[in-house]
């Protein structure tokens, strides 16, 4: 075991763990990897996504974690170092609205701190909605942060405001967006979640918007996650049919750049202008190939954004309880971890068999 990647806890460092040589090969019942870590910092956002904090569930009433609820950075580190040691050497940065966590940026400067078990930096990745990007992009970059995803569903306003359900001008995400690229965070990258007949008719000219920039753009299938209450099947629109409506006036060709764990399947345009990519989520899922552990801002650790309970971490958390026990508990869990829940469900639907609701939300879990 790299004894860097433990290098600022407080504990003795673990040279000698029963996992150090079985580190960075942790598999599931499935052999499926440990590779990534998306970590929730908050589950509070500052816009009401209709497919994911609808506001009739997320209204003034609804109870977010309290500040003494949620992991404090400290806790987060040890949870950090623990995955580490596990062979993780991707964070992503999540929540709810990520950049509402006060101090994010000096988080992120004592994770770029660490290194991953084979001695290089860890790659720090943030998804955002972007609204608070254009004043914090320089100092995310400085504290270490790489590369940032940022969600925009529409250019136009008025979709823009009906996804959102926010009193905030496209042009502020625009803003954040060129902010990030222009400190040199890359890549940056746009998810668009798509609906049918809602904003499906923003895809070309999101498309149109970012060709000739270094940001791709990723158009998501939308799914049925907690949270998404207004989800039907009809709801969706699958990745065939946007890359139908992107090369309808953009032929696009594939590229060869995915590697398996890749959720994106990613298209160059054809004339060499940039880069789009679609995630298939529902209509061709990729369990097989998910290697993703989620921990939410309260301390669960969930094995699929699907899953309906979480193992709670908080035990092993304490300032006098080893990091080596937190390992140990990680490692148990991904062991038994056999989750490919939206296969499942696409069975399920193709054999009319119904929709099993799942609970867990995205925004407390992170996407
Ligand atoms: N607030 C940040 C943001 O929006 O980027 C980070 C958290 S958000 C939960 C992470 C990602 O989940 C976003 O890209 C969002 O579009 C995606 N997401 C949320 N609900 C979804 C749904 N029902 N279907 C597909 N993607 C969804
Ligand atoms: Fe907030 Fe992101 Fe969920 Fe939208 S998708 S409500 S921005 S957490
Ligand atoms: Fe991974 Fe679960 Fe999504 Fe399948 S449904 S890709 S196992 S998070």
């Amino acid at each position: 075991m790299n004894a860097t990647a433990l290098a600022d806890t407080s504990d003795p460092v673990l040279p000698g763990h029963a996992l150090a040589g079985a580190a960075a090969s942790v598999t599931d019942r499935l052999d499926r990897p440990l590779r990534d870590l998306r970590l929730s910092v908050i589950d509070q956002c500052n816009f009401r996504c209709t497919y994911c904090m609808p506001r009739e569930v997320f209204g003034a009433h609804y109870q977010f974690l309290r500040a003494s609820e949620r992991l404090s950075f400290a806790q987060m580190m040890k949870i950090v170092r623990a995955f580490v040691a596990l062979g993780v050497e991707k964070i992503r940065i999540t929540g709810g609205e990520p950049l509402l966590r006060r101090g994010l940026e000096s988080f992120i400067e004592r994770l770029a701190s660490l290194t991953s078990l084979r001695g290089q930096p860890l790659d720090i990745a943030l998804t955002t909605n972007g609204s608070l990007l254009a004043t914090r992009a320089r100092a995310l970059r400085d504290a270490g942060l790489r590369r940032v995803t940022v969600s925009l569903d529409a250019l136009d306003q008025s979709i823009f405001r009906r996804m959102s359900d926010a009193d905030i001008a496209v042009t502020r995400i625009l803003d954040g967006i060129e902010h990030a690229s222009a400190v040199g965070l890359a890549p940056v990258k746009v998810n668009a979640v798509i609906e049918r007949g809602v904003n499906d008719c923003q895809i070309l000219p999101l498309v149109r918007h970012f060709r000739e920039t270094e940001v791709a753009v990723r158009f998501i299938e939308y799914m049925d996650v907690g949270g998404a209450t207004g989800w039907s099947k009809s709801t969706v629109l699958t990745a065939r049919e946007m890359r139908a409506i992107v090369e309808s006036e953009y032929p696009l060709v594939a590229t060869d750049s995915d590697n398996g764990a890749a959720t994106s399947v990613t298209y160059r345009h054809a004339d060499g202008k940039g880069e789009v990519g679609f995630i298939a989520s529902i209509s061709e899922p990729f369990c097989g190939e998910c290697s993703r552990a989620r921990v939410s801002a309260d301390g669960q650790l969930y094995t699929c954004l699907f899953a309906t309970q979480g193992t709670d971490l908080k035990p092993w958390l304490g300032d006098v309880v080893p990091t080596a026990r937190l390992i140990d508990a990680i490692h148990t869990r991904w062991n038994t971890r056999d989750d490919r829940y939206s296969e499942l469900h696409a069975e399920r639907r193709r054999t009319g068999t119904g929709k099993s609701y799942p609970t867990v939300r995205m925004s407390l879990v992170g996407g």
